[in-house]
């Protein structure tokens, strides 16, 4: 069994103006078209064929640096293109927005959180929102194409993830990381967030 790259949920164009459509083709048909294959010739012939992401990261031998960034870039991107969509943004309601409010103090209190998380990660990486099983929330930032799922401190479930690799924005805002990071609360899908993180807790 190898590992397919999935269609986007939506069109190329459908996240403008806050991400563009030519980003959105290179990133996805180019950057995670290649961690996928990258991730399937790292896991060709060794007892991992056949494993979820989620188990192959979970284990994962961090010294073993193909399998951990390109299951990392395969999986963290799987993520990113699920958890944002056209006519999106607002903000969470419900059971996660109760656990927003718990964590955090307020809606607001959490996008500042987030935003400096993503913000302040030097060079590559991300900016993740996670759970534990109990359902508490925390914002972390991870390093190139690690993630929360894989051996390392935060050690939780991711449920919404912030790609902030030059790749993700540079040819729309070139420096101006913090615009993007203002534009991806105008693409969060909530609903898919929230589903993600009710399936998260036992
Ligand atoms: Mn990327």
């Amino acid at each position: 069994m190898s590992f397919q790259l999935p269609d986007l949920p939506y069109n190329f164009d459908a996240l403008e103006p806050h991400i563009d459509s030519k980003t959105m083709q290179i990133h996805h048909g180019k950057h995670h078209a290649g961690y996928t294959s990258k991730l399937n010739s790292a896991i060709e012939g060794t007892n991992l064929n056949g494993k979820t992401i989620e188990a192959i990261l979970k284990g994962l031998d961090m010294s073993n640096s193909a399998l951990r960034n390109n299951g990392g870039g395969y999986f963290n991107h799987c993520l990113f293109w699920e958890i944002m969509g056209p006519n999106c943004g607002g903000s969470p309601t419900g059971r996660l927005s109760a656990a927003i409010n718990d964590a955090f103090g307020s809606y607001d209190d959490f996008k500042s959180s987030f935003s400096s998380a993503a913000g302040t990660r030097f060079g590559s990486g991300w900016a993740w929102l996670c759970t534990d099983a109990q359902g508490n929330l925390e914002v972390c930032s991870t390093a190139n194409q690690d993630n929360p799922l894989m051996p390392g401190e935060c050690r939780k479930t991711p449920i919404l993830g912030l790609d902030v690799w030059e790749h993700a924005y540079y040819l729309n805002y070139q420096n101006r990381r913090p615009d993007y990071i203002s534009a991806f609360f105008e693409v969060i899908n909530w609903d898919k967030v929230s589903e993600k993180y009710d399936k998260a807790i036992i």
